[in-house]
């Protein structure tokens, strides 16, 4: 039974394992719990499940919230950290042994091995027998010496566990199939699942929104969860990201951390849309903002089915953020960028101007980068592309337009009148001469408006190469 109704406040949470980057994955799964609190003006919570201690690294927990950062995807409590809370699991497990709702187990591995084979050679479904397992009128095997106890969770023997799923709908799952789970080792630390439990109780979260890589642990946890007699939250388990071949979205598909993106020059207001619609949707609507997600996010049109990870996708999105973004911002990061790639601006036009001509066709910020990066650099132009454009009446014309530079003055426009003066001299169609003017100019053939890379690049630069590149 659901009791969200009788909540008043949402509350939701991301709980990461440190065990490595926040992957595209953690990171849609971050946003939807945070849209769905910030839909609700409930509460988000951060919590660190650190206690897988030997994969855990404090690198990182960091690299989880550089990545939420970078996101601005802002919590309202925590970072917990599970390993902090070690007292409270003791407690919780304590309490489940005095209730009668967990039991110590004495099975050896050799014998939990053993049971296993049996079960294997008879065909049977594997699964803790229950040796351990107190019930009315049962007598229990002696405890043996020497032997440390796990603590195992009584699980009910029968009934089902059923619950709404906000993603897959209705499921049912009798508990049968479910065995007496390990709460606590031998050494008393506590399992993944229990902790789990204990912080979704305490932390009074209402809705959990997760991977559906955890949908055979909610069963169990929702009984665990009951015999503690909590209530029982809200899940939706969304279905994973694939990648554009189909296969689990893993680093062969690249970039796989979510601060790589900003590396590779994406904006996160793109990564947010992007992701956002990547397994949920609001209509057609592809392109919305952040304020436009929080007001549209409710628990509906989550996807059933696995997204895919389309990256030509991610960059038209992101070439529209560019084109929307603060001119000033871009600027700054521009600057960056080419200052930490080495590329010098010295002796070339304004940045600020490059930017203006650039932006129109980059759809990342390295992409933006690159570009303005022709207007400044030594280019020259590939020989064998260059040669197949070139014939005597070409060469004339880009002679004749480099020599009659000098007798304009150096605007779009003027620039635009020069070119049709010369095409028609030389009776010669647009590409023709636009072709290899971009090639001797930048040294790539799809560049800005021509027109406004000459005037950029100014009368010398522009005769210069042009020269340079005819070997003339
Ligand atoms: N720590 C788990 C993970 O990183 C998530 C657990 C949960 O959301 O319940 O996969």
């Amino acid at each position: 039974m659901s009791t969200s109704s009788k909540i008043n406040t949402i509350r939701t949470r991301f709980a990461p394992s440190p065990t490595g980057y926040l992957h595209l994955g953690g990171a849609r799964t971050a946003l939807y719990s945070w849209a769905f609190a910030r839909h609700n003006k409930g509460q988000f919570i951060l919590r660190i499940e650190d206690t897988d201690v030997e994969r855990s690294t404090p690198a990182a927990v960091q690299a989880i919230m550089d990545g939420m950062h970078w996101l601005n995807l802002d919590y309202d409590e925590g970072p917990f950290f599970q390993m902090q809370r070690m007292d409270r699991y003791g407690a919780m497990i304590d309490k489940m042994l005095a209730d009668g709702n967990a039991y110590l187990c004495y099975s050896t591995p050799d014998e939990l091995n053993q049971m296993r084979e049996q079960q294997r050679l008879k065909g049977e479904r594997i699964r803790y027998d229950g040796t351990w397992r107190p019930e009315a009128g049962k007598t229990l095997p002696a405890i043996p010496d020497g032997i440390k106890p796990v603590v195992r969770f009584k699980n009910p023997a029968s009934g089902a566990v059923v619950w709404d799923d906000l993603v897959k709908g209705p499921i049912s799952i009798n508990n049968e199939e479910l065995d007496d789970l390990i709460i606590a080792r031998q050494d008393g630390t506590p399992t993944y699942n229990f902790c789990v439990v204990v912080d979704d109780w305490e932390m009074q979260i209402t809705h959990v929104i997760r991977g559906d890589d955890h949908i055979n642990n909610t069963p169990r946890q929702i009984n665990i969860l009951r015999a503690l007699g909590g209530d029982q939250p809200v899940y939706g388990h969304i279905p994973m990201i694939l990648g554009p071949d189909g296969e689990k979205l893993s680093k062969r598909h690249g970039a796989v951390s979510v601060v790589q993106y900003h590396e590779e020059g994406f904006l996160p207001e793109a990564m947010i849309n992007y992701l956002a619609r990547l397994g949920w949707s609001h209509g057609d609507d592809e392109l919305f903002s952040r304020d436009q997600l929080v007001e549209w996010f409710d628990s509906s049109n989550m996807s059933k089915s696995a997204a895919q990870f389309d990256p030509e996708k991610l960059k038209w999105v992101n070439a529209h953020y560019m084109k929307q973004a603060d001119k000033g911002m871009l600027l700054a990061d521009l600057t960056e960028r080419m200052a930490k790639a080495g590329y010098s601006t010295e002796g070339g036009p304004a940045l600020a101007d490059v930017l203006d001509v650039v932006l129109e066709r980059a759809s990342t910020l390295v992409e933006l980068r690159d570009e303005a990066n022709l207007f400044y650099k030594e280019v020259s132009a590939p020989a064998e592309e260059l040669q197949a454009m070139l014939d005597d009446t070409v060469i004339a014309a880009l002679k004749d337009f480099s020599s009659r530079l000098d007798s304009i003055e150096l605007n779009v426009e003027a620039v635009g009148a020069l070119v049709k003066d010369v095409l028609k001299a030389h009776n010669l169609k647009m590409p023709k001469l636009a072709m290899p003017v971009r090639l001797l100019l930048t040294g790539i053939k799809q560049t800005p408006s021509i027109d406004k890379v000459i005037v950029l690049l100014g009368k010398a630069k522009v005769q210069q190469r042009i020269s340079a590149g005819l070997g003339v």
